[in-house]
């Protein structure tokens, strides 16, 4: 089991982790008191003024020795068809041979430098109400690379310390 001890809090931290955000980072732009008038939010789907779509899904990067991927629980916007697919599909126990859906990300992570916004994705339904499977175009973006090569256990320390804890110790 993936396991290390802490910098930051000198406790050892155990399993491979997952990390998501509950919201669209446009969600966060509607003002605080205009997003119950504006905003439709689920735990898995998100509209905005009627207008903007999206639904929440799983970035999997593979730990190098670990089985069990790392994954980020990101949003991506998907067009207005796309989402009235989703929803008719979302009760739907064998999905996963919808054809991928193209979506925006829409997350800005704590831990990448650069603006992760407006990566290209695609989405794939899967079965028996699984989070999405988020595939990022594969680029030179940080993330993408991520997805595409692994990280180390390392890489996996740095970040689960960082949403763990804010920021790393400086050591
Ligand atoms: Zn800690």
């Amino acid at each position: 089991m993936f396991e290390f001890k802490c910098n930051t809090c000198d406790k050892i931290h155990q399993g491979v982790p997952t990390f998501g955000y509950e919201f669209p980072i446009y969600y966060l732009d509607v003002p605080e008191n205009e997003r119950s008038e504006r905003c439709f939010l689920t735990s898995d789907t998100c509209v905005i003024d009627d207008k903007f779509f999206f639904v929440r899904g799983c970035v999997e990067i593979h730990v190098h020795g670990e089985e069990e991927p790392f994954i980020w629980g990101v949003w991506v916007s998907l067009s207005e068809k796309s989402f009235f697919r989703f929803q008719e599909l979302y009760e739907v126990a064998e999905r996963d041979e919808e054809p991928p859906f193209f979506g925006w990300l829409n997350t800005c992570f704590a831990d990448y430098s650069t603006e992760e916004e407006n990566l290209k994705t695609n989405v794939y339904l899967r079965n028996n109400g699984i989070r999405p499977y988020i595939d990022i175009e594969p680029t030179n973006h940080r993330l993408a690379v991520e997805q595409r090569e692994g990280i180390s256990k390392e890489r996996l320390i740095e970040i689960y310390e960082l949403m763990t804890h804010g920021k790393r110790k400086e050591l």
